[in-house]
């Protein structure tokens, strides 16, 4: 049963180019499995998230957290009698267009694009990968996806100026995108926020006194959990807050999202589009919960001391290969030196395109054979 804000599939927007139906599933069905059947999703399991392989197999990398913002996608969606389909489609697509080493190369394949006065975006990045660098279909190039997975890949995040971007003009910038679209943002944060403690607890970057005394809520919840398992191990009492923590977000997500829409009126997709702020949203309370975390995060992990020797390398391989290929355009792959000499074509954008596609274990394998051994 669907909400009748919700994404109808049979009132989709449509592909680029018409395809019959398929027998037995619909259009979001079948764009979350032309996602999963992508190469680009499959280089997700080779992309560090916040840990790189290094640590341990255990940790989250980009697929196992692209999974995970699908489950609490998939739930929230659910709860909300939104389009299920296209939440998962949305949420399994979302890190798609992330470079290697995770938030580090993105900073570093940035700053070598500026120097050019381009930049990288992932989500402009990975509209590109749906659109034209996947090649499975013998009738067209890129993926044809419906246009509204186009468009949640494009506006799940960012609102993008339509005066800047007139090449995005088709995704109704000024227009607010779908619920389904709305919630892919939050529940990433949900996942990372969650899953990063989970992480850095395990890795003993974070220790259990140092989360409990800087996240009040899990606080809160570790004192609700030692009365009633006073007994269990450190871990499972870890575990058991972290889950009531996770829980709650969730929760809040769907019961402020439904107020909202409620207060506003709100009965069809239209009106979700012409609302003046986005609808999916936490209450204020679990909102400072979430920042609260999230700047957690940040000054202990993700800018832990331990960490930075393998940011200082991750900027360093993109940086030093960027420069070598820019140099050194013959030795790229023939398919981007062909890109390369193109009309019109800018070979700072094709190596950030060839850069950006890699997996962690690919770049290091360029950059010791291009630039030498990191260590020496
Ligand atoms: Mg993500």
């Amino acid at each position: 049963m669907l909400a009748p804000y919700a994404v109808h599939v049979e009132r989709s927007r449509g592909r680029r180019f018409a395809e019959p139906q398929h027998p037995y599933r619909n259009d979001f069905q079948r764009d979350r499995d032309r996602v999963i059947h992508a190469r680009a999703f499959r280089r997700l399991e080779a992309k560090t998230q916040v840990f790189t392989r290094r640590h341990s197999d255990h940790f989250r990398n980009r697929l196992t957290h692209t999974l995970e913002v699908s489950q609490i996608s998939r739930t929230i969606a659910g709860a909300l009698e939104l389009n299920v389909d296209l939440a998962e489609a949305l949420a399994l697509v979302h890190d798609i267009g992330h470079p290697p080493f995770g938030h580090a190369g993105e900073k570093a394949l940035d700053a070598a694009m500026r120097e050019h006065g381009l930049f990288f975006d992932h989500n402009l990045h990975a509209l590109r990968i749906v659109e034209d660098f996947e090649q499975r279909y013998a009738a067209f190039r890129g993926l044809n996806l419906t246009f509204e997975v186009r468009e949640g890949i494009i506006k799940h995040s960012h609102d993008y100026d339509a005066g800047e971007h007139p090449e995005l003009a088709e995704y109704l910038l000024d227009l607010r995108p779908p619920l389904e679209a709305q919630l892919i943002d939050l529940t990433d944060e949900i996942a990372y926020n969650t899953a990063d403690l989970d992480d850095g607890y395990e890795s003993h970057l974070l220790s259990l006194e140092q989360i409990r005394e800087g996240v009040p809520i899990f606080e809160s919840y570790f004192r609700d959990v030692e009365r009633i398992y006073p007994d269990a191990p450190h871990k499972l009492q870890f575990n058991e807050a972290l889950k009531r923590m996770l829980n709650r977000f969730v929760e809040d997500l769907i019961r402020n999202t439904q107020k909202g829409i409620r207060e506003a009126g709100i009965s069809t997709l239209d009106d979700v589009r012409r609302h003046p702020k986005r609808l999916a949203a936490f209450s204020p309370a679990v909102n400072a919960e979430r920042r609260h975390a999230k700047e957690f995060l940040y000054e202990n992990l993700y800018f832990s001391p331990a960490l930075s020797d393998e940011k200082d390398d991750a900027e360093r391989v993109v940086r030093e290969l960027f420069a070598f290929w820019l140099e050194h355009p013959e030795a790229l792959p023939r398919n981007y030196q062909e890109k390369a000499s193109e009309q019109n074509a800018s070979l700072p954008r094709v190596i950030c395109d060839y850069i950006a596609g890699m997996t962690d274990n690919f770049i290091f394998e360029q950059y010791d054979r291009h630039c030498g051994s990191l260590r020496e």
